[in-house]
């Protein structure tokens, strides 16, 4: 079981997890949990250390932004204990979360179920720290913002759990953010690769290395309200009934939709660079200083010029990462010539998801229609397998995600 920030938000919400956790162990099964720093305390220790040194060691970072998951969990240790359930709480490195080195996105290597296993031999629920774990150096790691998700998707996968329950502020994964599109639908279901395009395009609900663990490891993952009532009888108990959505296997999925799910991500921004030389090897000078100075890039594209000698590239990065990426690219070597280099920031990117794509012509077409009908330009697009992608002006992401939306046939008639 895993509670997310607003799970465990103040004391109130707190007793409310215990409780959900006690329904589990009164019902005979043995339990870890998985928590959260309570809502806004990881931003508040990302500001203060922001605030000492704009840029800081990434190391002391982490010992500084990890802190808040120590918080929540020996509260609910305590709040378990005084409803009578035994309870022990760990942090990251005392249950062995062993990752890699790479201080504030650190990926977990292995976790030894040993020592949780202990604890339910002896009759306890383990609440251990999402987000944090140790390095090979001995130090504290962070796993990047989200990463309880992936803490314990890792946890239920060592442990070869029946099922990872994520418990969080919506009842389970929509067509959409529901919170910014009310008539979106919650799904029963959905696919491992729908859920994995949807998490990385932006759709913040699951860390999108936890999609990928438990598609690796087979765990049935399951989101769902941390707000409902806890000792509400439980139809997950029983067997395979679903009460939020459950993240499975394509071929678990009865119907599937051509487009199942929207997403989009804020905070992108786009980089041009004019009439580069048109030789080969030039991408190569261009995106592997980037790839040097740890910028991520995204979205590419290459234009052919009308002199046949120089052509325009353009490509995004996060808005955080725009001013490193033309640092970058002011100082890059001799190889590298370009008439000019244009920045726009304030842009998004929305995403159509969906595994029916692979066998249906059109959906592409209908996604720059409607675009195209609500006057929203489209700066970039890219497209796989199972999406398509298009960057446009930050201002129109709710007027497009609503459009589009509907004009999938993804609106529920029912809200409101
Ligand atoms: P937690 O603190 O529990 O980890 P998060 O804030 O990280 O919670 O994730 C839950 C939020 O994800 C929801 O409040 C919702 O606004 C957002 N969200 C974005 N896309 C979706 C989606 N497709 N389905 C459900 N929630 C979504
Ligand atoms: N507390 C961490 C964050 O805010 C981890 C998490 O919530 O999953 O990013
Ligand atoms: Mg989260």
């Amino acid at each position: 079981m895993k509670f997310g920030g607003t799970s465990v938000g103040d004391v109130d919400r707190i007793r409310n997890v215990a409780a959900h956790v006690k329904r589990e162990v009164d019902a005979g099964h043995q339990v870890a949990v998985v928590v959260s720093a309570m809502s806004g305390e990881t931003n508040r220790l990302v500001g203060l250390t922001r605030d000492v040194a704009r840029l800081h060691d990434a190391r002391e970072y982490d010992v500084v932004v990890s802190a808040g998951e120590q918080i929540s969990v020996g509260l609910l240790a305590m709040a378990l204990q005084d409803i009578g359930v035994a309870a022990r709480s760990w942090l990251g490195w005392q249950m062995s979360v062993k990752t890699s080195d790479v201080h504030g996105a650190a990926r977990i290597e292995m976790i030894e179920p040993d020592a949780m296993e202990a604890q339910f031999s002896e009759g306890r629920v383990a609440v251990i720290a999402g987000f944090q774990g140790v390095s090979s150096a001995n130090r504290i790691t962070t796993l990047g913002r989200g990463g309880s998700d992936t803490s314990a998707v890792a946890i239920a996968a060592a442990l070869k759990a029946d099922r990872c329950d994520i418990y969080t502020d919506v009842d389970g994964v929509y067509t959409t953010d529901p919170r910014m599109v009310p008539a979106a639908k919650k799904m029963d279901r959905v696919s491992y690769e729908e859920m994995l395009e949807m998490a990385s395009l932006g759709a913040k609900v699951l860390q999108t290395r936890s999609v990928e663990l438990a598609m690796a490891h087979n765990v049935r993952l399951q989101v769902r309200s941390s707000f409902d009532a806890p000792d509400a009888p439980d139809a997950s108990a029983n067997g395979e009934a679903i009460v939020g959505t459950l993240i499975c296997d394509e071929d678990e999925i009865m119907e599937t939709e051509i487009v199942s799910g929207i997403a989009y991500a804020r905070n992108e921004a786009k980089v041009t660079l004019r009439e580069v030389a048109d030789r080969p090897g030039i991408a190569a000078s261009i995106f592997g200083p980037l790839a040097e100075a740890a910028v991520n890039v995204d979205m590419i594209v290459q234009n052919m010029s009308a002199d046949g000698k120089t052509t325009d590239v353009t490509f995004t990065v996060s808005q955080d990462e725009l001013e490193r990426a033309l640092a970058v690219l002011k100082g890059a070597t001799a190889d590298l010539t370009f008439a000019d280099l244009q920045a726009a920031p304030d842009m998004a990117k929305i995403s159509i998801v969906g595994v029916g794509m692979r066998s249906h012509a059109g959906v592409a077409q209908k996604m720059f229609q409607v675009l195209a009908e609500k006057g929203i330009n489209i700066h970039v697009i890219s497209t796989s397998e199972i999406k398509v992608s298009v960057l446009i002006d930050a201002d129109y992401v709710e007027l497009a995600v609503r459009a589009l939306h509907a004009a999938y046939g993804l609106d529920d008639e029912l809200a409101g």
